[in-house]
């Protein structure tokens, strides 16, 4: 039951009718027997310095940041955490004595997922990340923290994957697509093979399968569909394969524990984001 005691949290975006984040948090609160609602906040192209100043205001406790905010929010916030400054963009803002902190946990949600999918710890290994967007930043980040051994990237445009290797230091460089076929860990942080992304189509895959083999990782960043094309082609091949629910709710488990102080109930925010896509 709401109440004038309730806090509040949220997400901030542009669409963001679709938005999962809702149904976790709240299963979250409700799980752990938080007065905290979480609501989705409209939020036009433009606004974020107003809906930050607005967070502020209301004593909006949390919020999450989604497309086209990522980086707009920076200039309004007080601080930032080292990924959220080395990444250069924020999805995760904590109004905390009256100070905005902004960070990014999808790259150490990612990571956190690898264990629970797969018990994997990329520490020593060879890890390879086709795309170099945003999330393909967070996640070579992350990779290259939790210690591998290297973090190759293949994307498109090439400037843009220069720009992602750096994130990696002395373990990351560019590489051509050929090279799935040499590492323990696959991740796709292209939106190829994702329901309705970009009118791809969803048989489209991001890489040549045929490169794939038993004993290698592959992680999907998708959580729609559940099952991509390049996850079945995997393991066909052999390969261990998982979406990207796991990112998303350890990612938001993250967020909820900075907020809350309180630890996440992981298996009822993950049960509930099960459910929505079923
Ligand atoms: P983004 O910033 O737009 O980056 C997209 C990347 O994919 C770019 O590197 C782009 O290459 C590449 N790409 C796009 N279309 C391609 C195509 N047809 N062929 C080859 N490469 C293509 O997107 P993002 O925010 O990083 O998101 C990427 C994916 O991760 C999406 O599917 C998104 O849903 C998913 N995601 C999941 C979570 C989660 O919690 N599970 C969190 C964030 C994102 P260029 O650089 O050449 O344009």
């Amino acid at each position: 039951m709401l109440s004038a005691r309730t806090t509040v949290a949220g997400v901030i975006g542009d669409p963001i009718t679709h938005s999962l984040s809702p149904i976790i948090h709240n299963a979250g609160y409700a799980a752990a027997g938080l007065d905290w609602v979480y609501v989705a906040l409209p939020t036009p192209e433009g606004s974020a310095p107003e809906a930050v100043r607005g967070m502020r205001a209301l004593g909006i406790a949390g919020l999450s940041v989604t497309m086209p905010h990522k980086e707009a929010v920076i200039a309004s916030l007080d601080r930032l955490t080292p990924d959220a400054e080395l990444l250069g963009a924020v999805n995760c803002i904590t109004l905390a004595d009256g100070v905005l902190v902004g960070d990014s946990t999808d790259g150490a949600g990612f990571v956190a997922g690898l264990a629970h999918d797969f018990a994997f710890d990329p520490s020593g290994s060879d890890c390879l990340v086709l795309g170099a967007g945003g999330a393909a930043r967070a996640v070579v980040l992350a990779l290259a923290r939790a210690g591998a051994r290297s973090v190759q990237v293949v994307n498109r445009t090439a400037s843009r994957a220069e720009r992602a290797v750096a994130l990696a230091g002395g373990v990351g460089r560019v590489v051509g697509p050929e090279a799935v076929g040499e590492v323990d860990l696959v991740v796709n942080a292209t939106p190829v093979g994702m329901h309705d992304g970009d009118g791809l189509g969803e048989a489209a895959l991001p890489c040549d399968p045929a490169r794939l083999h038993e004993g290698q990782l592959v992680a999907e960043l998708i959580y729609h569909p559940l099952e991509t094309p390049l996850m079945r082609a995997a393991a066909e091949r052999g390969c261990r394969t998982s979406n990207g629910v796991s990112m998303l709710v350890h990612q938001a488990a993250i967020a909820f524990e900075t907020w809350t102080a309180t630890p996440a109930p992981v298996p009822a925010m993950r049960e509930a984001v099960r459910a929505a896509l079923a």
